[in-house]
């Protein structure tokens, strides 16, 4: 699966705290993740993660651009509810996406526990028939 991992200045630290606790699921997966959030994760857990150009640069939309080609499983992105971001408008898109293609999208702590726990147990293993469908379509 491709999970993309995106967390505002505040809430970096809990998404190092929670990759770090979930690191032997994540590695079984192949993750992207927004510039800075990226670094911090890779650093603290050895994952290995593509990252894109921080947030407020666009990383977020090019994570969406993944999205609207329906080629992202899933999505953690730990927002910051209390702060005002320069970026709102790509943070707005980027969800509205996940809700476009039903892609499961945790955007806090709790979510995010029952996602990965979720993934762990196949649940969204729906996903892969997306996939299989798409290459017959390009076939
Ligand atoms: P960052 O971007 O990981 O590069 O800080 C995240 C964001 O603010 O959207």
């Amino acid at each position: 699966m491709k999970i993309a991992l995106i967390a505002h200045d505040n809430k970096k630290t809990d998404l190092v705290q929670f990759s770090t606790a979930y690191s032997s699921i994540l590695e079984q997966h192949e993750l992207f993740a927004t510039g800075t959030t990226g670094l911090r994760i890779s650093e603290a857990t050895g994952l290995q993660i593509h990252r894109f150009q921080s947030g407020p640069l666009g990383g977020d939309q090019e994570i969406g651009a993944m999205i609207a080609k329906n080629q992202m499983d899933m999505v953690i992105f730990f927002r910051d509810p209390l702060t005002a971001q320069p970026h709102e408008p790509d943070v707005t898109a980027l969800i509205r996406l996940c809700d476009v293609y039903s892609v499961p999208l945790a955007t806090n702590m709790g979510t995010a526990e029952v996602l990965i726990h979720g993934l762990e147990k196949g649940f969204i293993s729906w996903r892969e028939i997306i996939h299989e469908r798409q290459e017959g379509n390009n076939l």
